[in-house]
């Protein structure tokens, strides 16, 4: 049904010019799967489909583009988009958002994903058309101090911790890498031409699999994620050695959440807080 509507609204896009190419999911070469695909020709729209595995974050293909790009968007995409937006990678009037409300995604087990089960905004939050109804949004419950329980709980378990029992989680879990990339390159808001891992002047940190610079990479990837992670899981999907990421992300965004006030991606028009500067800020939490 899904699958149609989004085929009909590409059609009519391609057919009248009102975008160059329509980004969104054909079936992939696996049995459950599926695969971004790039549609340009009105006869190709067939190849177009909707199911629960259509999981990667299309917004990923949108940094710098010049074209005019219709793209299918679930929730998590769509707040990516908003994102992108902010940070000049691409203008709203480049965009036709084909808004899709998301029950989730599955593993090929048919297993929704662990970001899914706690997603508070499964609706786009940005869109042009909108293909079927609204689903209903999960609301985490909230403890007396305001935190979402059921959102946050790993992460509450975690800091928690001592400081050695965290790093040593750090070293286990970082120790896996095989620095792939793959988690750099599925993510949205890892656009940079030249990552600054991979600068030679100055060159910040090696590339090799030592776990120092291992460690180096990720907490700069994760750092630069504050404020801009949606929290859309690609970049535990996309890692070969199931090093569970969202473990890192999640504590960034909680604490964008809860110190800022500030969620990632629901308005283009809210400067994120790494965006905006306040003379009269407190800084209490410089020592
Ligand atoms: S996080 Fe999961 S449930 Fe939420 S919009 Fe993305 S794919 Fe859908
Ligand atoms: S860091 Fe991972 S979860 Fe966050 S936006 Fe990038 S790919 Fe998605
Ligand atoms: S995808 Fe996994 S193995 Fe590859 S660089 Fe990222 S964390 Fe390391």
């Amino acid at each position: 049904m899904k699958t149609k509507k989004i085929q009909d609204i590409a059609r009519k896009l391609l057919k009248e010019k009102k975008v160059d190419v329509v980004i969104g999911f054909e079936k992939g070469t696996l049995p459950s799967s599926a695969t971004p695909c790039f549609i340009r020709n009105p006869d190709e729209v067939d190849r177009l489909i909707w199911n629960s595995f259509c999981g990667n974050n299309l917004a990923n293909y949108l940094p710098k583009r010049k074209d005019k790009i219709g793209i299918v968007a679930k929730g998590c995409d769509s707040r990516s988009i908003v994102v992108l937006i902010q940070e000049n990678q691409i203008k709203r009037e480049q965009l036709y958002i084909i808004g899709i409300p998301c029950d989730g995604m599955t593993d090929k087990n048919n297993v929704l994903h662990d970001y899914c089960l706690i997603c508070e905004h499964k609706n786009p939050v940005i869109y042009d058309v909108l293909v079927g109804e609204k689903v209903k949004e999960n609301k985490a419950q909230r403890h007396p101090e305001g935190l979402r329980d059921t959102k946050w709980q790993k992460i509450e378990d975690f800091e928690k911790k001592s400081s050695s029992d965290k790093w040593k989680y750090l070293e286990s879990e970082l120790s896996k890498c095989i620095r792939c990339n793959a988690c750099r390159n599925a993510c949205p808001t890892c656009y940079c031409k030249e990552c600054f891992i991979d600068q030679e002047k100055p060159r910040w940190v090696g590339t090799t699999n030592n776990l120092s610079d291992i460690i180096f990479f990720h907490l700069g990837r994760i750092f630069h994620q504050a404020g801009r992670c949606t929290d859309c899981g690609a970049c535990v999907r996309a890692c070969p050695m199931n090093i569970d990421l969202r473990q890192f992300t999640q504590k960034i965004t909680k604490d964008g959440e809860t110190l800022f006030d500030y969620e990632t991606g629901l308005d283009i028009d809210v400067k994120p807080p790494f965006a905006t500067f306040k003379e009269d800020d407190s800084e209490d939490f410089i020592k």
